[in-house]
C-alpha cells in the first residue's frame, strides 16, 4: 500500500492519497488538493473519498474534490446527517457554511476497501471512523488517536468521552506499527504503544 501524505495549511486536516485510488479526508482548501492530487493521480484512477468523519476541516473540499475526479464520497450515515448542518460540521468554527455533500456510499463500520477495513469509532463525532489494514498493520486514524498520545477533543456537537475511550480501547487490541493520524505527524512505527498511551490519557482526562 503506498500512502502519499497532501500538504497543507496548518489548521487544515491531513489528505492521504492511497495507490491512487483512495483519498482518506479532503481537507478544506479544495484547489490545493486537486492540482497536488493532479500529480499522483486522475479522473477514473481515484475512485473513492472516505471521509472520518463530518468535521469541515476534514470534509470542506470533498466536493469539488470528488467532482474533479469522479471520485464517490463515503461517510458514517451517522455522521451524514451531520454534513449540512454548520454547528454540528464545526464548519461555523472556520467561518464557513456548512459543506454540501451528498454522500454516495453510507457506512456502518465493517466494510471493506482495498485492503482496508472501515471500524465505527464514535467519541469525537457519533459517526466517527479510522481505517486499519491488517496486511501493512497500519492505520487511519483521523480524530480518534493522535502522535504521542493524543486523542480527539469530545466538547463539540456530538461528542462523548465514554464512547471515544471504547473507540480507542478498540483500536488499542489491533497490531498498528504506522499511524496516519488526521492532524499532526505520521507515526511510523509502533503505533500500537502511542494508541495505548491514547487510551491511558484519555482514561485520565474522563477521570475513570
Ligand atoms: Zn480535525
Ligand atoms: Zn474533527
Amino acid at each position: 500500500m503506498q500512502v502519499l501524505k497532501l500538504k497543507n495549511s496548518s489548521y487544515d486536516a491531513n489528505a492521504y492519497l492511497i495507490d491512487g485510488s483512495i483519498l482518506v479526508d479532503a481537507g478544506m482548501d479544495a484547489v490545493s488538493i486537486i492540482l497536488q492530487l493532479g500529480k499522483h493521480t486522475r479522473p477514473g484512477e481515484l475512485k473513492t473519498i472516505i471521509l472520518t468523519h463530518c468535521h469541515y476541516d476534514h470534509s470542506g473540499g470533498a466536493r469539488e474534490v470528488a467532482k474533479a475526479f469522479g471520485a464517490k464520497i463515503a461517510i458514517h450515515e451517522k455522521d451524514a446527517e451531520l454534513l449540512g448542518n454548520a454547528n454540528a460540521s464545526a464548519a461555523s468554527l472556520f467561518g464557513e457554511k456548512a459543506p454540501s455533500i451528498v454522500p454516495d456510499i453510507l457506512l456502518k463500520g465493517g466494510e471493506i476497501f482495498g485492503e482496508l477495513e472501515v471500524i465505527h469509532t464514535p467519541g469525537h463525532t457519533p459517526g466517527g471512523i479510522c481505517l486499519y489494514n491488517p496486511v501493512s498493520k497500519s492505520l487511519f486514524s483521523g480524530d480518534t488517536v493522535f502522535q504521542d498520545g493524543g486523542f480527539g477533543r469530545t466538547d463539540l456537537y456530538g461528542g462523548n468521552t465514554q464512547k471515544l475511550i471504547e473507540s480507542i480501547k478498540k483500536l488499542s487490541t489491533l497490531d498498528v506499527n504506522v499511524m496516519y493520524p488526521g492532524h499532526g505527524d505520521i507515526v511510523d512505527s509502533e503505533a500500537s504503544e502511542q494508541i495505548k498511551l491514547s487510551l491511558m490519557m484519555a482514561r485520565e482526562y474522563s477521570g475513570t
